[in-house]
């Protein structure tokens, strides 16, 4: 039999056996020589290729992909996107000084999702003239009612409604369950719209749904439009014509695969949605986040000692769960590759970093190559809620970015230094 070959899901390869981890065209072990590690690496070519995948799904519908910023917030990758047509799906104030800062003609393809929007970025997002603020709660639509007035912005706002979907995912990533803190339990949804319905500074947009994140299965997807749909059909008898539904984002990869067809997935998500959204002649918004990010990245980390502790050896790498935080926060799994195979048999290891918890580990129990101290190490699929999700814990300086595009390498974003991360401290007070 012969096996459909699938594209690798990932731009990580090796040109020829034994040769060193590239980056489509280049080098790892190179950019850890030039930019020291740990090292964050993306392919700019994969994203663009993750967005053309779903502006291809969508192509019979007028539609906007909202990249969800907090997956990979780096300006660069903003940019990329922005210059290809993308909108941005974003959670803070914070998140919006980027898209402006990046791309500032993209503010009016962003959407603003979050429970705990505070007066100062409301004002911000209606001073920046957003495409649709996605409102969690009545009270935050008074409060944005009142700022809408204030500053004479009218606010075009959906209600991201709770649809009551199970989806399978890791319990801290699910979100569309009526026991979540997010969005408005759909069964209110209707009367909230109907009583807003005369302000003048308000606009009812559309409405908003996100349902969780690494949601492998279409079928919630389509579930969930299905209530949306319905509930746009009701306001539209009640005279009430909204102009966008808001699918959010969720669609997940597959972190162990190395044979996962990305644009076939991306299809099925669309096939899933367009069929809950059958008779809805208005626009799609999309916020894919890891879909577009996650297998563009890895982080590239040298081995410092390979030690052994009663039955169990450990790889303790430069990189750390501050530089990557998914493992020990989600018990997520990383493939981890040598960045240059040594021959020789795979030991079952732990990899570590230097954190001082036992909960900084990157993988338990893992069949690894023979690596030794000075090598390199990739952990791969981690470009989305990596460097986003890094700290400083332990005074570790954060890894330097860098973004590989048309075969070429750029620093996005230097290492940081101990004076970066001093400078906001007050100096102590001599006794
Ligand atoms: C996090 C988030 C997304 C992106 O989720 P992914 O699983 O990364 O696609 C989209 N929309 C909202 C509102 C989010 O909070």
């Amino acid at each position: 039999m012969i096996l459909p070959s699938t594209p690798s899901p990932r731009p990580f390869h090796h040109p020829e056996p034994g040769s060193a981890l590239h980056c489509e065209k280049v080098s790892l072990e190179a950019l850890a020589r030039h930019y020291g590690t740990p090292l964050y690496v993306y392919s700019a070519d994969q994203i663009v290729e993750r967005l053309g995948m779903f502006q291809q799904a969508f192509y019979g519908r007028e539609h906007l992909v909202c990249y969800s910023v907090k997956v990979n917030s780096a300006l660069a990758i903003l940019k990329l996107l922005a210059d290809r047509g993308a909108g941005f799906d974003i959670v803070s104030g914070g998140e919006l000084e980027r898209v402006l800062a990046a791309a500032p003609a993209a503010a009016c393809r962003i959407v603003f999702s979050g429970v705990g929007k505070t007066e100062a970025e409301i004002d911000l997002a209606l001073r920046a003239g957003i495409l649709e603020i996605n409102v969690e709660s009545e009270a935050e639509l008074e409060l944005l009612a009142a700022r809408a007035a204030k500053l004479k912005k009218k606010a075009r706002f959906a209600l991201r409604v709770n649809p009551d979907v199970f989806a399978d995912t890791h319990p801290y990533i699910s979100t569309g369950l009526r026991e979540h803190k997010f969005g408005i339990d759909i069964r209110q949804a209707l009367r909230i719209y109907k009583s807003v319905a005369g302000n003048r500074w308000l606009e009812a947009h559309g409405v908003s749904v996100h349902i969780g994140s690494q949601i492998r299965s279409t079928e919630p997807f389509g579930a969930a439009m299905e209530r949306l749909n319905k509930l746009a059909g009701q306001l539209r008898r009640e005279g009430i014509v909204l102009k966008a539904i808001d699918a959010g984002g969720g669609l997940g990869i597959d972190y162990h695969g190395g044979s996962f067809d990305a644009a076939a997935k991306v299809r099925e998500y669309a096939e899933a949605i367009e069929n809950g959204l059958s008779g809805f002649e208005g626009q799609l918004l999309l916020e894919p986040g890891r879909f577009l990010a996650a297998q563009a990245g890895a982080l590239v980390a040298r081995v410092l000692y390979v030690k052994r502790n009663g039955r169990k050896t450990f790889v303790i790498t430069d990189a750390a769960m501050n530089d990557l935080i998914r493992p020990a926060l989600y018990q997520a799994h990383h493939e981890i590759v040598p960045v240059r195979p040594r021959a020789g048999k795979s030991r079952t290891v732990d990899v570590v970093g230097p954190v001082c918890e036992s909960g900084d580990f990157f993988a338990r129990d893992r069949k690894l190559g023979p690596v030794k101290p000075g090598d390199l190490v990739a952990l791969l699929d981690a470009g989305a809620y990596g460097m986003a999700q890094s700290s400083n814990y332990n005074t570790r300086l954060r890894p330097a970015e860098v973004l590989v595009e048309g075969g070429k390498a750029r620093l996005i974003r230097r290492r940081e230094t101990i004076a970066d991360l001093l400078a906001p401290e007050l100096a102590p007070a001599d006794h």
